[in-house]
């Protein structure tokens, strides 16, 4: 378990949607992409086009369909250890 895992799994990390509730942001839009969307685990993870190229690679990794889900993730990456 990584530091970042830990904040994706968690949705509680350097997300604007959290760092706003916690009252150390002023807004909820996302640091990469400046989207008013909320920036949480799923934006990151589903929806920022400047994580695209890295979104990519890991559905290629861990073999991902295209509409992949967090528990999609966290099902592949419990199956082995190179996962
Ligand atoms: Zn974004």
């Amino acid at each position: 378990m990584s530091f970042h895992l830990t904040q994706v799994l968690t949705d509680h990390g350097c997300f604007s949607k959290y760092l706003h509730r916690i009252e150390k942001k002023a807004d909820t839009t996302c640091f990469m992409c400046g989207m008013d969307d909320e920036d949480d685990a799923y934006h990151t993870l589903r929806e920022c086009p400047m994580w695209d190229t890295q979104r990519l690679d890991m559905r290629k990794k861990l073999n991902l369909a295209r509409d992949f889900t967090l528990g999609d993730v966290i099902d592949n990456i419990m199956t082995s250890r190179e996962s």
